[in-house]
């Protein structure tokens, strides 16, 4: 049996939100959210969203890269761009300052507790895209519930997908980085 580096396996970064491109690592992540008044003149977050720290790839053209260009955002709906580094988000740390989010309760929660996952559950990000497949062709069947999966569930899926694609000669990791898009969604 061929020994896969678990690292390697489950640490494969995060999509882009903004240009749907690998971001390599927490160095290269950026999380940013808009924040407006709304007609109450209470504050609003919307828009969170994980996505490259400086110019690279596709978006290397815009000025702003993939993050949200503040004059635009303000000009939009008078949005205020704030954000910082993914990395800032990791380990207990990280999962402290999203609990205080939370608590907060000015990011929309869903998006909060999708973030959580994506960057405290190892594995959750690279399973992402698969999982509905894995858990509709009986792969796996969440023991928790639909979204929130165990790390032993991860790894089936990874392992599940693993033979999938090899079988199709495409390698696991540019799953992640687009190429696997079409394989998986039906
Ligand atoms: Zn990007």
């Amino acid at each position: 049996m061929r020994v896969m580096p678990r690292d390697k396996c489950i640490r494969s970064g995060w999509r882009c939100d903004t240009c749907g491109q690998l971001v390599l690592d927490l160095e290269a992540g950026w999380v940013e959210w808009l924040a407006a008044e709304d007609t109450r003149g209470r504050q609003k977050v919307s828009g969170l969203r994980l996505v490259h720290r400086r110019n690279t790839g596709a978006r290397s053209q815009e000025p702003r890269g993939c993050r949200y260009n503040p004059r635009d955002e303000f000009r939009k709906n008078r949005g205020i761009v704030e954000g910082l580094a993914l990395e800032r988000f990791a380990g207990p740390d990280g999962l402290m300052l999203l609990l205080s989010m939370i608590a907060e309760r000015e990011v929309p929660l869903q998006e909060l507790i999708e973030l959580a996952k994506r960057v405290q559950i190892p594995g959750y990000e690279a399973v992402y895209e698969m999982i509905h497949d894995a858990v509709s062709e009986g792969v796996i069947t969440p023991s928790i519930s639909a979204g929130f999966y165990l790390q032993c569930e991860i790894s089936e899926v990874l392992e599940w997908a693993k033979n999938r694609t090899s079988a199709k000669t495409l390698h696991l990791e540019p799953a992640l980085s687009g190429a696997c898009v079409a394989g998986t969604s039906k």
